[in-house]
């Protein structure tokens, strides 16, 4: 004999068992939920989280960091690149002041960044830096992964993904956010004439990624990877977020170098009219040398601000070495501290560390893996011997550095 049905119905909407499709029971009372009202309670929740965690990427006008203060911070951990700083600051003290803007007041438009710099210069640390600073969702993305719909590689929509994941799924904050692009001369069309045949990383995803900079609706798979049917998109309005992007662009010196009219005698050697300071041509880019490298017009129209990054010479590599709050030589003292050994290094030491580095083309990233190679049986031994301090001497760092580490370092 069946059970009456009516016995059985949802709490909240009143229908019975048999007119919905499942009923979920109470462990503790005779009460039961629908499938449909539980799904609706669980919106309702999820809508409200969303509410309270925009709160946590609130941003108060009086509370500003102005652009000196970031500037300052950026100081503090990256050594030099005073122009890129300053844009970037202002850039992100500009980016916050759109967001607080009345609604119809003067709007004022986003203006997207690109950073110029050579590989190891310090890009994607700013980047990483100011991030510290913010307080709206940040995130890091690499251009290279990037293609165009369909082919392997990822969707460009998966930028905002990363970002959405940073925001904790609140989509108004995300929209508010800052994206940094590592690498976007990657995605350079290659040869200045577009091409007949498809270029599946270069002008198809500079397409893509107009879509996101210039701000329109995009349907973003909320667990990336490649859109497929039955992925719930989630909708995001990319208007109100700000975009860094960086590259190294290698070559286009040339560029810059043949469009000041100058004469590029062998391999990176320019001779240069009398005022134009020939130690970093990058300073001198324009939209236009950023065309003949293989970026599209309206790509670059949506970057207005350009700035560049100085390659590091001596005194910088030096610098790098000690002076940044978690500078490379820091770090080792606080690893060694924690076994109650003084690390120290000695001046001759440092200035030797910095050789190997020139020596080597290894540039700033290679300084870690020279003080790691001259430190490493330290860092072997110590932690079973009972010392309290520990010098690394320049006669010291020769011996580590002979034979095989060096063999090694110079075939990274
Ligand atoms: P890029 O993104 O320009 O290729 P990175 O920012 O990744 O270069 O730099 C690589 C590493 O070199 C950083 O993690 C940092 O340790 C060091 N470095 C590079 N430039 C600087 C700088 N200007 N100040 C301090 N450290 C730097």
């Amino acid at each position: 004999m069946a059970k009456r049905q009516n016995d059985r119905f949802c709490a909240f909407c009143g229908r019975q068992e048999g007119q919905v499709r499942t009923l979920l029971s109470s462990p503790i009372a005779n009460v039961f939920i629908c499938d449909e009202c539980a799904e609706s309670a669980h919106s309702i929740l999820e809508e409200t989280a969303a509410g309270e965690k925009e709160e946590s990427f609130d941003i108060k006008k009086d509370e500003l960091p102005k652009p000196k203060e970031i500037k300052e911070f950026l100081d503090e951990y990256v050594i030099g690149q005073d122009d890129a700083k300053k844009y970037l600051s202002v850039a992100v003290y500009n980016h916050y002041k759109r967001l607080l803007q009345d609604k119809d007041d003067v709007e004022i438009e986003k203006s997207n960044i690109l950073l110029v710099g050579s590989t190891g210069t310090g890009k994607t640390l700013l980047a990483r830096t100011i991030a510290k600073k913010l307080n709206v969702p940040f995130t890091i993305v690499d251009a290279t992964v990037l293609t165009e719909a369909g082919y392997v590689g990822e969707d460009i929509e998966s930028i905002l993904t990363r970002l959405l994941q940073v925001a904790d799924y609140d989509v108004k904050a995300a929209e508010k956010g800052i994206v940094f692009i590592d690498e976007i001369d990657k995605i350079a069309r290659k040869g200045d004439n577009p091409s007949i045949t498809r270029d599946v990383s270069g002008e198809g995803v500079q397409q893509g990624l107009l879509k996101l900079l210039e701000g329109s609706i995009v349907n973003v798979p909320p667990n990336g990877g490649r859109k497929h049917p039955e992925q719930k998109m989630i909708a995001v309005n990319t208007q109100n977020i700000l975009f860094i992007c960086g590259g190294a662009f290698d070559g286009i010196e040339r560029k810059i170098a043949s469009r000041l009219n100058t004469h590029v005698v062998g391999y990176g050697t320019y001779d240069v009219k009398d005022n134009i300071k020939s130690d970093n041509l990058l300073q001198y880019i324009t939209p236009q040398d950023l065309k003949s490298f293989g970026l599209i017009p309206e790509i670059i129209g949506r970057l207005p601000i350009i700035t560049y990054l100085n390659p590091l010479d001596r005194e910088a590599l030096r610098r790098i070495l000690t002076e940044p709050k978690n500078s490379i030589v820091n770090q080792y003292i606080k690893l060694f501290a924690m076994d109650g050994v003084k690390l120290k290094f000695d001046e001759e030491a440092l200035e030797y560390i910095v050789d190997m580095a020139i020596k080597f083309k290894l540039g700033a990233r290679g300084l870690r893996s020279i003080v790691e190679s001259i430190i490493m049986d330290d860092m072997y031994e110590t932690p079973s011997k009972k010392i309290s301090s520990l010098t690394i001497t320049k006669k010291k760092a020769e011996e580590k550095m002979s034979g095989d580490n060096a063999v090694r370092l110079q075939n990274i």
